[in-house]
Protein backbone atom coordinates (compact mmCIF):
# COMPACT_ATOMS: atom_id res chain seq x y z
CA UNK A 1 0.00 0.00 0.00
CA UNK A 2 1.19 3.39 -0.98
CA UNK A 3 0.45 5.44 2.40
CA UNK A 4 2.54 8.70 1.09
CA UNK A 5 -0.12 8.88 -2.11
CA UNK A 6 -2.87 7.77 0.42
CA UNK A 7 -1.89 10.80 2.50
CA UNK A 8 -1.64 13.07 -0.84
CA UNK A 9 -4.81 12.12 -1.93
CA UNK A 10 -6.33 12.54 1.69
CA UNK A 11 -5.00 16.03 0.98
CA UNK A 12 -6.00 17.01 -1.73
CA UNK A 13 -9.28 15.55 -2.10
CA UNK A 14 -11.09 15.89 1.66
CA UNK A 15 -8.88 18.78 3.24
CA UNK A 16 -7.78 21.52 0.43
CA UNK A 17 -10.70 21.18 -1.47
CA UNK A 18 -13.22 21.74 1.59
CA UNK A 19 -11.24 24.98 2.20
CA UNK A 20 -8.09 24.72 4.39
CA UNK A 21 -5.14 25.74 3.33
CA UNK A 22 -2.99 26.40 6.10
CA UNK A 23 0.47 25.14 4.99
CA UNK A 24 1.87 24.29 8.22
CA UNK A 25 -1.06 22.20 8.87
CA UNK A 26 -1.24 20.66 5.08
CA UNK A 27 2.40 19.58 6.02
CA UNK A 28 1.93 18.10 9.15
CA UNK A 29 -1.32 16.36 7.74
CA UNK A 30 1.20 14.85 4.61
CA UNK A 31 3.65 13.55 7.41
CA UNK A 32 1.55 11.88 10.16
CA UNK A 33 1.08 8.45 9.27
CA UNK A 34 -2.34 7.90 9.90
CA UNK A 35 -3.04 4.16 9.34
CA UNK A 36 -0.39 3.52 12.37
CA UNK A 37 -3.42 4.82 14.41
CA UNK A 38 -5.73 2.77 13.67
CA UNK A 39 -5.44 -1.56 13.70
CA UNK A 40 -4.54 -3.46 10.67
CA UNK A 41 -7.30 -4.89 9.62
CA UNK A 42 -8.10 -1.30 9.36
CA UNK A 43 -5.23 0.39 7.54
CA UNK A 44 -6.54 0.50 4.22
CA UNK A 45 -9.66 2.80 5.26
CA UNK A 46 -6.78 4.86 7.85
CA UNK A 47 -7.28 7.73 5.23
CA UNK A 48 -11.32 7.19 4.16
CA UNK A 49 -13.72 10.41 4.95
CA UNK A 50 -15.10 8.64 7.30
CA UNK A 51 -14.67 8.15 11.06
CA UNK A 52 -12.74 4.75 12.21
CA UNK A 53 -13.13 2.31 15.04
CA UNK A 54 -10.71 2.19 17.42
CA UNK A 55 -12.52 -0.73 19.74
CA UNK A 56 -14.20 0.33 22.87
CA UNK A 57 -16.93 1.44 20.83
CA UNK A 58 -15.00 4.83 20.06
CA UNK A 59 -13.63 6.17 16.68
CA UNK A 60 -10.43 7.96 15.10
CA UNK A 61 -12.31 11.14 13.62
CA UNK A 62 -12.73 11.91 10.25
CA UNK A 63 -9.77 13.47 8.70
CA UNK A 64 -11.96 16.45 8.06
CA UNK A 65 -12.89 16.80 11.47
CA UNK A 66 -9.61 16.75 12.65
CA UNK A 67 -8.46 19.46 10.13
CA UNK A 68 -10.97 21.59 10.71
CA UNK A 69 -10.81 21.63 14.26
CA UNK A 70 -6.66 21.99 14.25
CA UNK A 71 -6.70 24.68 11.85
CA UNK A 72 -9.58 26.46 14.51
CA UNK A 73 -6.90 27.04 17.18
CA UNK A 74 -4.98 28.64 14.51
CA UNK A 75 -1.86 27.43 16.43
CA UNK A 76 1.30 29.07 15.65
CA UNK A 77 3.87 26.84 17.00
CA UNK A 78 4.16 27.71 20.96
CA UNK A 79 1.34 27.35 22.46
CA UNK A 80 0.31 24.90 25.38
CA UNK A 81 -2.82 22.96 24.78
CA UNK A 82 -4.95 20.57 26.31
CA UNK A 83 -6.91 17.61 24.43
CA UNK A 84 -9.83 15.75 25.93
CA UNK A 85 -9.75 12.59 24.13
CA UNK A 86 -7.24 11.16 23.17
CA UNK A 87 -8.55 8.24 21.23
CA UNK A 88 -6.32 6.81 18.70
CA UNK A 89 -3.85 9.70 19.46
CA UNK A 90 -3.77 10.79 16.04
CA UNK A 91 -4.77 14.20 16.33
CA UNK A 92 -2.87 14.45 19.78
CA UNK A 93 0.31 13.95 17.34
CA UNK A 94 -1.19 16.78 14.88
CA UNK A 95 -1.69 19.18 18.01
CA UNK A 96 2.38 18.48 19.22
CA UNK A 97 3.61 19.03 15.76
CA UNK A 98 2.30 22.49 15.60
CA UNK A 99 2.17 23.36 18.84
CA UNK A 100 4.43 23.73 21.83
CA UNK A 101 2.94 21.19 24.55
CA UNK A 102 -0.08 18.87 24.43
CA UNK A 103 -1.22 17.50 27.88
CA UNK A 104 -4.02 14.82 26.73
CA UNK A 105 -6.76 13.00 28.96
CA UNK A 106 -8.45 9.90 28.01
CA UNK A 107 -10.86 7.97 30.16
CA UNK A 108 -10.64 4.60 28.86
CA UNK A 109 -7.54 2.58 29.93
CA UNK A 110 -6.56 0.28 27.10
CA UNK A 111 -7.35 3.03 24.34
CA UNK A 112 -5.13 5.41 26.44
CA UNK A 113 -2.60 3.12 27.35
CA UNK A 114 -2.15 1.82 23.20
CA UNK A 115 -2.08 5.37 21.97
CA UNK A 116 0.32 6.59 24.64
CA UNK A 117 2.53 3.61 23.68
CA UNK A 118 2.30 4.67 19.92
CA UNK A 119 3.27 8.55 20.61
CA UNK A 120 6.34 7.43 22.50
CA UNK A 121 7.32 4.92 19.74
CA UNK A 122 6.93 7.76 17.79
CA UNK A 123 9.52 9.41 19.79
CA UNK A 124 7.16 12.90 20.68
CA UNK A 125 8.73 14.46 23.40
CA UNK A 126 6.40 17.13 23.95
CA UNK A 127 2.79 15.08 24.85
CA UNK A 128 2.07 14.76 28.47
CA UNK A 129 -0.40 11.64 28.95
CA UNK A 130 -2.96 10.84 31.48
CA UNK A 131 -6.11 8.70 31.96
CA UNK A 132 -9.34 10.12 34.03
CA UNK A 133 -12.07 12.20 33.30
CA UNK A 134 -11.25 15.24 30.72
CA UNK A 135 -14.51 16.93 31.85
CA UNK A 136 -12.27 17.87 34.98
CA UNK A 137 -9.94 19.37 33.10
CA UNK A 138 -5.55 19.55 34.12
CA UNK A 139 -6.14 21.85 36.78
CA UNK A 140 -1.94 21.52 37.94
CA UNK A 141 -1.43 21.92 34.61
CA UNK A 142 -3.38 25.11 33.64
CA UNK A 143 -4.19 27.83 32.15
CA UNK A 144 -4.12 26.60 28.44
CA UNK A 145 -3.62 28.42 25.37
CA UNK A 146 -6.06 25.95 23.75
CA UNK A 147 -8.19 23.36 24.62
CA UNK A 148 -9.88 20.88 22.02
CA UNK A 149 -12.95 18.32 23.24
CA UNK A 150 -12.76 15.80 20.77
CA UNK A 151 -15.98 13.98 22.01
CA UNK A 152 -19.57 15.78 22.27
CA UNK A 153 -21.16 17.33 25.50
CA UNK A 154 -24.07 19.49 25.70
CA UNK A 155 -22.58 22.48 27.77
CA UNK A 156 -18.79 23.51 27.66
CA UNK A 157 -17.40 21.97 30.95
CA UNK A 158 -17.17 24.46 33.35
CA UNK A 159 -13.69 23.04 34.73
CA UNK A 160 -11.89 23.75 30.84
CA UNK A 161 -13.94 27.29 30.87
CA UNK A 162 -11.55 28.35 33.80
CA UNK A 163 -9.11 26.75 32.30
CA UNK A 164 -8.60 28.74 29.65
CA UNK A 165 -5.90 31.52 29.19
CA UNK A 166 -7.12 35.01 28.67
CA UNK A 167 -6.83 35.30 24.85
CA UNK A 168 -6.83 31.78 24.39
CA UNK A 169 -9.47 29.21 22.18
CA UNK A 170 -11.13 26.33 23.00
CA UNK A 171 -13.15 23.63 20.82
CA UNK A 172 -15.52 21.46 20.84
CA UNK A 173 -18.94 19.90 19.72
CA UNK A 174 -21.99 20.74 21.28
CA UNK A 175 -24.44 18.86 21.57
CA UNK A 176 -26.52 15.21 22.49
CA UNK A 177 -26.69 12.31 19.98
CA UNK A 178 -26.43 13.00 16.07
CA UNK A 179 -27.40 16.52 16.77
CA UNK A 180 -23.98 18.64 17.26
CA UNK A 181 -22.73 21.82 16.46
CA UNK A 182 -18.87 22.11 16.51
CA UNK A 183 -18.27 25.36 18.49
CA UNK A 184 -15.54 27.88 18.62
CA UNK A 185 -14.87 29.87 21.78
CA UNK A 186 -12.56 32.90 22.53
CA UNK A 187 -11.80 34.17 25.74
CA UNK A 188 -11.70 37.69 26.14
CA UNK A 189 -11.83 40.05 28.92
CA UNK A 190 -12.39 36.41 31.18
CA UNK A 191 -15.57 35.65 28.82
CA UNK A 192 -16.02 33.40 26.43
CA UNK A 193 -17.53 34.75 22.98
CA UNK A 194 -18.99 31.56 21.21
CA UNK A 195 -19.14 30.68 17.38
CA UNK A 196 -20.94 27.62 15.73
CA UNK A 197 -18.95 26.36 12.97
CA UNK A 198 -20.93 23.64 11.34
CA UNK A 199 -22.66 20.32 12.19
CA UNK A 200 -20.87 16.96 13.05
CA UNK A 201 -21.48 13.73 15.02
CA UNK A 202 -18.92 12.55 17.85
CA UNK A 203 -19.20 10.09 20.35
CA UNK A 204 -19.94 11.57 23.84
CA UNK A 205 -17.43 12.92 26.57
CA UNK A 206 -18.57 11.02 29.27
CA UNK A 207 -17.82 12.37 32.92
CA UNK A 208 -18.63 14.37 35.71
CA UNK A 209 -19.07 17.73 33.47
CA UNK A 210 -20.21 16.27 30.54
CA UNK A 211 -22.70 13.16 29.75
CA UNK A 212 -23.85 10.31 32.44
CA UNK A 213 -22.83 6.72 31.46
CA UNK A 214 -25.62 5.12 29.47
N1 LIG B 1 -9.25 12.60 18.56
C1 LIG B 1 -9.26 11.18 18.63
C2 LIG B 1 -8.44 10.54 17.57
O1 LIG B 1 -7.78 11.25 16.79
O2 LIG B 1 -8.42 9.31 17.52
C3 LIG B 1 -10.67 10.64 18.59
C4 LIG B 1 -11.38 10.86 19.84
S1 LIG B 1 -12.84 9.91 19.99
C5 LIG B 1 -13.90 10.64 18.82
C6 LIG B 1 -13.38 10.52 21.56
C7 LIG B 1 -12.58 10.00 22.73
O3 LIG B 1 -12.99 10.70 23.90
C8 LIG B 1 -12.81 8.52 23.02
O4 LIG B 1 -11.58 7.85 23.02
C9 LIG B 1 -13.44 8.52 24.41
O5 LIG B 1 -13.08 7.41 25.21
C10 LIG B 1 -12.89 9.81 24.97
N2 LIG B 1 -13.64 10.36 26.12
C11 LIG B 1 -14.97 10.42 26.33
N3 LIG B 1 -15.24 11.03 27.50
C12 LIG B 1 -14.05 11.39 28.04
C13 LIG B 1 -13.66 12.06 29.23
N4 LIG B 1 -14.55 12.51 30.13
N5 LIG B 1 -12.35 12.26 29.45
C14 LIG B 1 -11.41 11.83 28.57
N6 LIG B 1 -11.72 11.19 27.42
C15 LIG B 1 -13.02 10.98 27.15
Amino acid sequence: MDYVALRKKMVEEHIIRRGITTKRLLDVLLKVERHKFVTQDLSDSAYSDFPVPIGEGQTISQPYMVALMTDLLNLKGEEKILEIGTGSGYQTAILADLGRVVYTIERMKNLGKNAFCLLDTLQYTNIKTKIGDGSLGWPEEAPFDRIIITAATARMPLPLTEQLKEGGRIIAPLGQDFSQILTLGEKTKGNIDYKQVCGCVFVPLVGKFGEKEK
